[in-house]
């Protein structure tokens, strides 16, 4: 699986249970639904085809409800359509009734536009220039050929618009949202970070939990990505409308900036939109949108969402696939990214998660487990961008959904008994049985201690998996094996309780296990034909000899 994760948006195209379930086989950590082309009901529908299919699966993908907000939009045409040509002069209005005349659902900005404004319709594919000014009538002129659909979009550049954060449609979807405990809400067009919170509030007055994705979706938003990524959980880099606020061509290093300064918070981000549009079409993506993926992941972006090549195209399970493998390619050519430089929080935890990046590269572990009560110790780990996976090893199904947009980490949701267990050996022992990992590979285990393994992280170690025999002075190298305890017993490693008694030549034995020490000379016999060694060994329990047993090589542990 990658590092990298993946949203994909359902809709007509994706949005059953055989859809849902390949994507998620395919590599899938969130579904997104866009309140913009759904109906009451759809939330409560797909919330419980992903809960069924995270029980049947064991995963933890997460649902965000995309809200809209106060979006601008055209009336109705005649025939559903509108011809426009460059130079025709046209009047916004409330109610239109005249040819020349194209409706507004928020009537009430006209009487703050301005002459020689800008006004685009249709996802920027046609310029209006505001002529002549008026409280309820504003004359504007085209400045393209365009053919605009029924409740086109309206965008008014660099216009800060004060129509509220939420409609009474988005208060429904809301209500619906929170009733089916989905994990997110995004919300359209952020401009400040009063926005965020009044989000925030409206969530906490009807009892939900679920974390805000704040979309940057116009230049007000752009600038004040500083504020508004402290106030929010996940930052979303909208190119579709940032690409008609902001001139077209400023948009790419809108997406660097805007990642920049999340990620400098610790904050995940999102990248959306035509990430593989051709793909609504075709059954694989353009060069140039495989090279827009990767630029993505290099930017440094937690997760890629998919929006109509999901939700209305033909290859949506293909199109996961694709984001899926760019992403690991990519992850396994390149390694380093940078740590957040202005961390605010739990600063022990946070020291703790960048010495667990520190200790999983030089102990050459496999992964990081990350006991963790609110998931913030898992979230900072993966914030410092470490190589290997995150396990946020958590008690609620609640958290680990919530962790799945987070670069890196694979939520774990375990039964705790006691949320009070300080026991970090058993708790890894569980993790172990059920991750079904294999014997004698390293983990760096962060946790706390000594009143809560989860929670109030202030401790890391690097735990070998497995039952530990004993532990000796390694010379450096592993063997795996059955153990014998003299010399003429079948097996692939020997324990001896003196040096004298390692017997030369070695025959089959690829380790020793020596009680005692052992001479530089006999240790640099052992070395030099590729021999485990561990001197100086204490063993834990009696061994008879036959046990299946790995001697690691890192840190001298006998398991098995
Ligand atoms: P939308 O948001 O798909 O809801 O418009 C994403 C974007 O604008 O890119
Ligand atoms: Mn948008």
């Amino acid at each position: 699986m990658p590092q990298t994760k993946i949203i994909a948006t359902v809709g007509p195209a994706s949005d059953r249970r055989e859809i849902i379930s390949s994507m998620m086989d395919r590599g899938l950590s969130c579904v997104r639904i866009n309140t913009a082309h759904v109906e009451a009901g759809y939330i409560g529908k797909i919330s419980r085809l992903v809960s069924d299919l995270n029980r049947e699966k064991g995963k933890h993908v997460s649902v965000m409800v995309d809200l809209k907000g106060p979006e601008l939009r055209t009336s109705s045409f005649q025939g559903g359509r509108k011809k426009i040509s460059s130079g025709g002069v046209f009047r916004l209005v409330a109610n239109p009734k005249a040819d020349d005349e194209i409706g507004i659902n928020y009537p009430g900005v006209l009487q703050s536009l301005k002459q020689g404004d800008a006004i685009r319709m249709s996802d920027g594919r046609v310029t209006f220039i505001v002529k002549t000014t008026g409280s309820d009538s504003v004359e504007i002129m085209a400045s393209d050929d365009a053919e605009i659909r029924d409740r086109s979009r309206i965008n008014i550049p660099g216009r800060v618009l004060d129509l509220g954060t939420l409609t009474d449609r988005d208060r429904e979807f809301l209500a619906e949202g929170i009733s089916n405990q989905v994990d997110y809400f995004a919300l359209s067009f952020v401009q400040s970070k009063e926005n965020v919170q009044s989000l925030q509030n409206a969530i906490m007055e009807l009892g939900g939990t679920q974390g805000i994705i704040s979309k940057i979706e116009t230049k007000s938003g752009y600038s004040g990505i500083e504020e508004i990524s402290a106030v929010s959980d996940v930052i979303m880099v909208a190119r579709g409308d940032l690409g008609v606020e902001l001139p077209l061509t400023e948009v790419s290093l809108a997406q660097k900036n805007i990642i920049y300064h999340a990620h400098r918070r610790g904050k995940p981000t999102i990248v959306a939109t035509q990430m593989l549009e051709s793909m609504v079409q075709s059954d694989s993506p353009t060069r140039a949108e495989v090279s827009d993926v990767t630029n993505a992941i290099l930017d440094n972006t937690d997760s890629l969402m998919l929006s109509e090549e999901t939700a209305m195209g033909k290859y949506p399970v293909e199109a996961v696939k694709y984001l899926s493998d760019i992403s690991e390619y990519v992850e396994s050519q390149r390694k380093d990214f940078p740590e957040p430089e202005e961390f605010i929080g739990n600063r022990v935890a946070y020291s703790i998660a960048v010495a667990s990046k520190v200790i999983s590269r030089d102990s050459s572990a496999e992964g990081i487990i990350a006991f963790t009560r609110t998931g913030n110790t898992a979230r900072m780990i993966s914030a410092v961008r470490p190589s290997v996976p995150v396990y946020g090893v958590v008690a609620t199904e609640a958290i680990a959904r919530k962790l799945n947009l987070y670069r890196g980490i694979t939520p774990v949701c375990m039964d705790v008994e006691d949320e009070r267990t300080t026991d970090v050996n058993l708790m890894t022992k569980n993790f172990q049985k059920a991750m079904g990992i294999r014997r004698g590979l390293r983990y760096v285990v962060t946790s706390g201690a000594p009143y809560f393994l989860f929670g109030g992280t202030n401790d890391v170690r690097v735990i070998t998996m497995g039952e530990y025999l004993g532990v000796g002075h390694t010379n450096g190298i592993s063997a795996e094996g059955k153990l014998a305890v003299t010399a003429d017993q079948a097996g692939e490693i020997l324990l001896v309780s003196t040096a004298d008694r390692i017997p030369e030549p070695l025959g089959n034995f690829r380790g020793i296990i020596c009680c005692g020490n052992v001479s530089s000379s006999v240790r640099e016999r052992l070395r030099s034909s590729g021999t485990a060694l561990l001197a100086n060994t204490k063993l834990f329990s009696d061994l008879k000899g036959g046990e299946d047993i790995f001697m690691d090589g890192y840190t001298g542990l006998i398991v098995s």
